[in-house]
């Protein structure tokens, strides 16, 4: 028998576990790039760095999606934007929204914005992310 530790719905799951070996409506956590359902996050994260795998080819550091890679890429590895943000001060950091042109000089107001516009949790790992990754 198996043990789910789950209350809701155990009835009707244990009748179709019977049939269905892989049953994805009763996992909790949903990777957020393709939709896939894991019933715990390690699942979750490994199928994450294996089916999605951004990797930096500079220093193999994993990334949770293309356009943060991207901005790692920027922000870590490119001499010249590195420069022109230290002798010009220009707005070299990209918000982590595909879909937001927000530039900002450093990752202070890059958290700032993605807090305030786009509501990210105050513990979101805003520095890691972009430096260290996954
Ligand atoms: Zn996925
Ligand atoms: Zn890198
Ligand atoms: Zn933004």
């Amino acid at each position: 028998m198996r043990k789910r530790g789950r209350e809701e719905d155990k009835d009707n799951d244990e009748e179709e576990n019977r049939r269905v070996v892989y049953k994805t409506q009763s996992l909790k956590e949903k990777c957020l790039y393709c939709g896939l359902e894991f019933g715990t996050y390690l699942h979750c994260e490994s199928h994450i760095i294996m089916a999605h795998q951004n990797s930096c080819t500079a220093c193999d550091k994993v990334f949770p999606s293309e356009h943060i890679l991207y901005l790692h890429i920027d922000e870590v590895h490119n001499p010249i934007l590195e420069l022109k943000r230290k002798s010009r001060g220009v707005k070299t950091f990209r918000c982590f929204v595909e879909t937001c042109d927000a530039q900002f000089h450093n990752h202070y107001e890059r958290r700032l914005h993605l807090i305030q516009k786009h509501k990210y949790p105050h513990d979101y790992p805003f520095v890691q992310i972009t430096t260290t990754g996954i």
